[in-house]
């Protein structure tokens, strides 16, 4: 049974409740989801992965920082530990991965520029091609924000058109969209099945 740890700061979790149950039953893999709200939530779980959920990321450091919650530090000192933990962040989550703003450099090798489609476009769906699932993938973006550079320990595994649109560290994912608000899991299979394999098979 693999123990997934969901960042509970803000904005939509429970659709990545139901996305994650979707990829377990896809896969086969057993989970546990474990909401973390405060960093004993992190301690107390022990998860072997974590997602970090979009939102607003100005609430969700203020929220992860502050002292009753102070599970943002946690999870960053967690994603440290061991460079090769899966972590799936999408949107705010994403930005979070590749500006922590702790001090300790990013997380995935990008650097994103927040809210980076601008008001006529603040949202909208497009088909992305989702090269680490090997196929097209119905793209939801909210207030989305855009990699400005990628740096080259960063993989790109998500294009819309010409432009990336999710990148990955070793097994930290950064996505600028919302996997959790389409009906595909995929990448939250691509989770469970590189959570799996580090894990349990290594
Ligand atoms: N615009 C938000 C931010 O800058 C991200 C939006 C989202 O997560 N849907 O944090």
């Amino acid at each position: 049974m693999l123990r997934i740890g969901l960042v509970m700061l803000q904005g939509a979790r429970h659709s990545h409740i139901s996305a994650l149950e979707r990829a377990s039953s896809e896969t086969g893999i057993g989970i546990e989801i474990h909401e973390l709200r405060k960093a004993s939530d992190l301690e107390s779980s022990e998860p072997h992965a974590i997602v970090m959920p979009g939102g607003e990321s100005t609430t969700m450091r203020l929220t992860g920082n502050d002292a009753i919650s102070s599970l943002l530090p946690a999870v960053f000192e967690w994603i440290r530990a061991d460079q090769m933990r899966p972590v799936l962040g999408t949107c705010a989550g994403a930005i979070l991965l590749a500006e922590p703003g702790d001090g300790g450099g990013p997380l995935v090798d990008a650097s994103v520029e927040r809210n980076g489609f601008g008001s006529q476009a603040e949202s909208f769906q497009a088909e992305i091609d989702a090269i680490a699932l090997d196929r097209e993938f119905p793209g939801v973006f909210i207030r989305a924000p855009r990699f400005a550079d990628i740096g080259d320990d960063a993989q790109v595994v998500a294009r819309l058109g010409d432009e990336a649109v999710g990148v990955m560290t070793r097994n930290r994912m950064a996505l600028t969209f919302h996997p959790e608000l389409s009906q595909d899991s995929g990448f939250h299979e691509w989770l469970l099945e590189t959570t799996a394999k580090q894990w349990v098979e290594a």
